[in-house]
């Protein structure tokens, strides 16, 4: 049977902190291990600074109704990669097929991360989703496999998990290739309190009401039947293709078809987004081709038939080609 003994080093090498439980070299599940890709979940317990890692006793010894162990790592709050096992681990259960990892036995083609967050009233935190991101780059590497085999637990499961939640799994997929290509592609996030590159009306408030908003605040407004929108300039260094993704705070009241607008190098397109669900991350609006300079580049409309207020917190920009 296989083993990734190597993990440690390998995700050393790319800068993630790792502590070495015990002899996770040796605790394992019986059966095939031969991963072709890397599994992300959450663990569904709340984690904090002060308790960075409450599941890490479970994932190396199981439960009840599951013998451990349950993942190869456990990320902790700080972005920590705590190693569990470096063989079989019953994380993934049976496979129902995603992208180009086939149906099967998810726990024998899979390493699988459990991200230490309860995914309800908790995301992920920067620091853990940066280390996941640098540690699935680099085993994916080794692994001589592209970015499309890094999935969640809710795209191959046939279970109906829901992990990980508050991620957009395209979205963490082109931030692996990109940390993957040496994390060279050009990127910039303008947010509504950075300088200069933020115009809206008075109509937009200022709030800051959502704990997911990204920043100190965001900007609000009702909907209306008329032109004034809250745009985001960007430095665009070359006429290319760009992904384009916003965040919002989600919130009952808000919007339900929020108009983004993205000037391209053919005109003015328009996506619209739930700003209702999937709050405070990355949410991909589609990839564009812009041109290159200094320009009003993404905007939010207030001009929709959608009901609730229109948000304006914060855009990303990021090169594909
Ligand atoms: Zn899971």
């Amino acid at each position: 049977m296989a083993t990734v003994g190597w993990l440690a080093d390998v995700l050393r090498a790319a800068g993630v902190q790792v502590v070495e439980e015990g002899d996770w070299r040796n605790r394992m599940r019986p059966g095939d291990f031969d991963p072709i890709g890397v599994l992300w979940h959450h663990t569904a317990s709340t984690s904090s600074a002060t308790n960075p890692h409450p599941a890490l006793g479970i994932c190396i010894n199981g439960r009840s109704d599951l013998p451990g162990p349950l993942c190869q790592a456990l990320v902790d709050y700080h972005g920590v990669f705590h190693l569990i096992s470096a063989g079989r681990a019953n994380h993934a259960g049976t496979s129902g097929g995603s992208g180009p990892i086939p149906a099967g036995d998810g726990n024998t083609l899979m390493i699988g991360w459990e991200i230490d967050y309860n995914g309800v009233s908790q995301e992920m935190t920067p620091a853990q989703y940066e280390a996941s991101l640098r540690a699935t780059a680099a085993v994916l590497t080794r692994l001589g496999r592209d970015a499309s085999y890094a999935r969640g637990h809710r795209e191959t499961s046939t279970t109906g998990k829901i992990d990980p939640s508050f991620i957009d799994l395209d979205v963490m997929r082109a931030d692996v290739a990109a940390r993957m290509s040496g994390g060279t592609a050009w990127s910039t996030i303008v947010d509504n309190a950075t300088s200069g590159r933020f115009t809206a009306s008075a109509n937009w408030r200022v709030s800051t009401y959502s704990g997911q908003r990204y920043g100190a605040d965001y900007r609000y407004a009702d909907p209306v039947a008329s032109s004034d929108v809250a745009w985001y300039r960007v430095n665009v260094p070359a006429t290319g293709t760009y992904r384009v993704d916003a965040w919002w705070p989600a919130n009952a009241g808000y919007n339900n078809a929020t108009p983004y607008l993205v000037a391209t190098t053919t005109g003015n397109k328009t996506v619209y987004a739930d700003q209702r669900a999937t709050g405070g991350q990355w949410r991909a609006l589609g990839t564009f081709t812009l041109p290159a300079g200094d320009a009003n580049r993404v905007g939010v409309s207030r001009w929709t038939t959608g009901t609730g207020l229109v948000i304006a917190d914060a855009i990303r920009l990021t090169r594909v080609s």
